[in-house]
């Protein structure tokens, strides 16, 4: 068997098409532009490159966008009152803090202290048990993004049984109460759970959510399955990325370890896969693209939302 590919690029840019769609409609029957405020404290490179995809992104889609970068040495006091500052701006729809905060600052204060009606990353306790009540709310978007794959690509959810490694609030748990929400049979493992490979080789759909480069190999993969692949890991050995990758793709990937110094791969061994899966999503290329795209879809609810449209 050789599994199809989900290509996330075609999902992400159908969305964001719709988003800007529904924008445009805002400003001509409501006369206002959805705006998405970031938050970044400190240099962290990674969380650079993904604030400027959410800025750019949300500007392309005829959204405002505000970029409060303030320095690595702020205090927790000073951001949580410019989060205070932005829950009481009329003008501001979406707020998001990014991830991982410098360690002088309570990153859970801090997600706490945003108007849950603003929060368009989904962390707030408010809107997890909204989540897990199966009331509407704001959802984390990398699962959000996950459901989106698979309802656009007509793969079946309800009375499937969908296995996910990982238990984050991020990612594996709100992705159990979607997928639940959807009609799965859902079962979370994690690095506790026994018998891990007979549970996920049982999986109509297994998502992986764990942060380990190529981890789920063909003995968790049930022949057929739809293999979702959260992970982003980045590998620099080749000799790592030959275990990891078949003739069709390894010469390309042994380039890019040349040229950029590593190549990101997900939690899922992709030569593996592809033998024994009906469908994966590749990495990159796959979910992460969802993420910015579901981003933009909970900052044009939240305006919704809150404005009573
Ligand atoms: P976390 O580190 O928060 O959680 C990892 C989970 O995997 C934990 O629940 C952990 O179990 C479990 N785990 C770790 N090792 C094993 C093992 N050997 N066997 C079984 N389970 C294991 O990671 P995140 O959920 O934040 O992220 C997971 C992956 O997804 C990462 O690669 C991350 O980069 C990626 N990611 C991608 C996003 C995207 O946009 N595509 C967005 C967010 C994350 P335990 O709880 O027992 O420790």
């Amino acid at each position: 068997m050789t599994a199809r590919i989900l290509s996330g690029k075609e999902i992400a840019e159908q969305i964001k098409r719709e988003v800007a769609e529904e924008v445009r409609g805002l400003v001509e029957k409501h006369g206002f532009r959805p705006c998405l405020a970031v938050v970044r404290v400190g240099e962290d490179a990674a969380s650079a490159v993904y604030v400027g995809s959410k800025v750019k992104t949300s500007e392309e889609l005829g959204m405002i966008s505000e970029h409060h970068h303030l320095p690595a040495e702020t205090s927790h006091k000073e951001v949580l009152k410019l989060v205070k500052d932005l829950n009481n701006r009329d003008d501001v729809d979406g707020i998001l803090v990014q991830l991982p905060l410098p360690e002088q600052i309570d990153e859970r204060e801090i997600l706490e202290a945003i108007n849950p009606q603003k929060d368009v990353d989904g962390f707030h306790p408010i809107n997890v048990g909204k989540l897990s009540q199966g009331q509407k709310s704001l959802v984390p978007c990398t699962p959000a993004g996950v459901i989106e794959i698979l309802k656009r690509s007509n793969i079946p959810i309800a009375g499937e049984h969908a296995v996910i490694i990982g238990r984050s609030n991020i990612v594996g748990k709100p992705m159990a109460q979607l997928l639940l929400q959807e009609n799965a049979t859902v079962t979370i493992c994690h690095s506790r759970t026994k018998n891990l490979a007979e549970i996920a080789s049982n999986a109509g759909i297994l998502v992986a959510a764990i942060g380990r480069a190529g981890f789920v190999r063909a003995e968790h993969i049930k022949t057929g399955a739809t293999v979702i692949d959260v992970g982003i890991n980045s590998v620099s050995s080749a000799e790592i990325a030959k275990e990891l990758f078949g003739e069709d793709e390894i010469e390309k990937r042994l380039n890019t370890i040349i040229k950029r110094g590593f190549t990101l791969v997900g939690d899922v061994n992709p030569k593996e896969a592809k033998e024994k899966a009906a469908n994966l999503t590749p990495v990159p290329g796959g979910v992460g693209l969802l993420t910015v795209a579901m981003l933009m879809k909970n900052t044009v609810e939240a305006a919704r939302r809150r404005r009573g449209i």
